[in-house]
């Protein structure tokens, strides 16, 4: 059996983390979506026991440090399927970006799986599964724009989002998200208007959604990496409306309401950033 699956990377439009818990693992507070920008991912059923990542990436684990083999090792566990697996990911989300691909191609190759064995696992539970994995995952399992809080693992569906555009750019620069997270401990944060972006989603208001973007983890990542701000002085300065970084970063987008507005900002921002890309979140 093969199949293929789609692997979106996220965007956080809001970001929070309103405390800590006592073992140290972080509350989060985020507003999630998914966007046309994706991996896609080959699932293949062989005859050996073994599971097997395949990449063109020169970036990727291809062993079980690799969150897609993790994924498969977990469904095989938690099913009782006996199979081996080749997976193939054709990665064209940047790594290490703070868009989830790692957690996205994780969730897809749950998705996938439990499609190819007719498993039936709700997506509550292959949700649990993905927070083994990474706090990300069972947002992806979900794949829609949500609001997602406790470790991850609560996952609350949001009406589509209307019309709008994304211009993402990648500073060349890599982040660590455990090392983003340990400088919270000591960080005094701002807390974004979660809330005021909920509020947007629900009533479609494309201004008030923009309005009220924010990034908890914006300030802890640019006061290393001092081209997040640049990047995002320049979106707003060739016409998008809002800007902000995604997850830990280093990935900045910015918003617009029109693709043509978004084509123009793509090409003054190439200019500019080598790793740039337009996308419309999926729902
Ligand atoms: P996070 O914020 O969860 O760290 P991210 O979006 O910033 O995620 P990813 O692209 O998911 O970044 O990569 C995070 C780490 O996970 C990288 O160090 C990468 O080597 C590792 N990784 C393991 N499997 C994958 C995969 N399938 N795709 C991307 N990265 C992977």
């Amino acid at each position: 059996m093969k199949m293929m699956v789609r692997a979106p990377a996220k965007l956080n439009l809001g970001l929070d983390t309103p405390f800590a818990h006592s073992d140290g693992a972080i509350e989060w507070r985020m507003v999630m979506t998914s966007i046309g920008l994706s991996d896609h991912v080959q699932i293949e059923t062989t005859t050996s026991s073994k599971i097997q990542i395949i990449s063109d990436s020169g970036f990727l684990p291809n062993d079980k440090r690799n969150l897609a083999y993790q994924a498969a090792h977990l469904f095989l566990k938690r099913t009782g399927v006996t199979s081996g697996l080749n997976i193939t990911i054709e990665k064209n989300i940047p790594v290490a970006a703070g868009l989830g691909g790692g957690s996205s191609d994780a969730a897809a190759v749950l998705r996938g799986l439990n499609d190819m064995f007719d498993t039936q696992l709700s997506l509550e539970e292959m949700a649990k599964l993905g927070l083994a994995i990474d706090s990300d995952v069972p947002y992806c399992v979900y794949g829609r724009t949500a609001l997602v809080s406790g470790r991850g693992e609560i996952v609350t569906p949001l009406r589509p989002l209307p019309k709008m555009w994304f211009v993402l750019a990648k500073p060349n620069v890599s982040v660590s998200t455990p090392r983003i997270l340990r400088r919270l401990r000591y960080t005094q944060v701002d807390h974004p208007n979660i809330e005021g972006l909920l509020e947007g989603i629900e009533q479609s208001d494309y201004a008030q959604i923009v309005a009220n973007l924010g990034n908890t983890l914006e300030p802890i990542t640019a006061s290393s990496h001092p081209q997040i701000q640049v990047i995002k002085d320049r979106l707003l300065k060739y016409g998008a409306d809002g800007s902000q970084m995604s997850g830990s970063g280093p990935t900045v987008f910015g918003v617009c309401h029109s693709e043509s507005r978004a084509r123009r900002i793509y090409n003054s921002i190439s200019g500019f950033c080598h790793e740039v890309y337009v996308a419309q979140p999926t729902c």
